[in-house]
C-alpha cells in the first residue's frame, strides 16, 4: 500500500532521512524502531505528504507520487493525488490531537462528513460501530477531556478507522500513556493486526512491535541499520547498534 524508495530528506543542511526504503504491503504490519532522532516520525510524515522530501520515490498502491520542482524545491504536483493518498492514510499521533470542542462522536464523524462529504446518517452509524469496536461506544457524547489517556486514544484509533484508509499510521500511539492505560491500546492495535489491517507503526514498545509486526526496520541516523522478521531481529539482533538499543530499552 505505502512504498518509499531511496527517501532523501533534509532540513535545510541537516539530512535527516538519508536514502530509506522500506514498504509496507497490503495486510502487513511494519514497525519503525530507532533511538530519539533517528528520523522514524520524519519517514512517517514524507509517507503521507506531511513532509517535502528531496529525491527519492513516494508510492502509494503502486502509484507514484508525481513531484515538480527539485531538491528543496520539490513538492508534490497533484493536489488530487495528495488528498487521495492523505484520506487513505489515516495518522493517529502520540497526543491523539481530539478536537476539545467536540463530542467524541463529533470528533470521529468530523473527516468522514466534510472531507470524504459523505451522508451525516451513514458515517454516524459507522462512527458508532468503530467507537464500540475500540471499547468506548457508551463514550460517544461526551468530551475528550472527559475521558482517560486510553480513551482518548482509542477514540483517536476510531477516528482514523472511520476513513476507512488503506493504511493506518502510528506515531508512538503509546508513549503518552500510563502502563495500564498503553495496555488498553495496544489491545486494539493487535485486533487491528489480526484482521490484516495494513499498519506503518513507530513504536518505542518494542514487546508490541513484536506481537503485531510482520516487518521490523531499525532506523539509525537517518538509515536502516537493520531490519528483518521481529522474531529474528529482536531474538538474533546482527549489528553492534541493534543489540545496543534492545539492552537500553529492556
Ligand atoms: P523521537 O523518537 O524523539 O520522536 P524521531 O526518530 O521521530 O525521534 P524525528 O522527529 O524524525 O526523529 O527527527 C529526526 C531529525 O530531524 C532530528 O535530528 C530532529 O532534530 C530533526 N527535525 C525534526 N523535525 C524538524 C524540523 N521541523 N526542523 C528541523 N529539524 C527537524
Ligand atoms: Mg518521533
Amino acid at each position: 500500500v505505502i512504498e518509499i524508495r531511496d527517501l532523501h530528506k533534509s532540513y535545510g543542511s541537516l539530512e535527516v532521512i538519508k536514502g530509506v526504503d522500506i514498504a509496507a504491503p497490503a495486510g502487513h504490519v511494519v514497525s519503525l524502531i530507532g533511538s530519539s532522532g533517528s528520523g522514524k516520525s520524519t519517514l512517517l510524515r514524507c509517507a503521507n505528504l506531511l513532509e517535502d522530501s528531496q529525491s527519492g520515490e513516494v508510492l502509494f498502491c503502486g502509484e507514484p507520487v508525481t513531484w515538480k520542482g527539485e531538491g528543496h524545491n520539490r513538492r508534490p504536483a497533484d493536489q488530487k493525488q495528495i488528498i487521495r493518498i492523505r484520506t487513505n492514510l489515516s495518522m493517529v499521533f502520540q497526543q491523539f490531537n481530539l478536537w476539545a470542542h467536540m463530542t467524541i462522536l463529533q470528533n470521529v464523524m468530523e473527516a468522514p462528513v466534510t472531507v470524504l462529504g459523505r451522508s451525516k446518517a451513514e458515517v454516524e452509524q459507522k462512527a458508532r460501530e468503530y467507537l464500540t469496536k475500540v471499547g468506548i461506544g457508551d463514550k460517544c457524547d461526551v468530551y475528550p477531556a472527559q475521558l482517560s489517556g486510553g480513551q482518548q486514544q482509542r477514540a483517536a484509533i476510531a477516528r482514523a478507522l472511520c476513513m476507512e484508509p488503506k493504511a493506518l499510521l502510528f506515531d508512538e500511539p503509546t508513549s503518552a500513556l500510563d502502563p495500564e492505560l498503553e495496555q488498553e491500546v495496544v489491545k486494539v492495535i493487535k485486533d487491528l493486526a489480526a484482521e490484516g489491517r495494513t499498519m506503518l507503526i513507530v513504536t518505542h514498545d518494542m514487546r508490541m512491535a513484536a506481537d503485531v509486526s510482520d516487518h521490523v526496520v531499525f532506523l539509525h541516523q537517518g538509515r536502516i541499520e537493520e531490519q528483518g522478521d521481529p522474531e529474528t531481529l529482536f531474538k538474533n539482533p546482527q549489528t553492534e547498534r541493534l543489540q545496543g538499543f534492545l539492552s537500553a530499552t529492556q
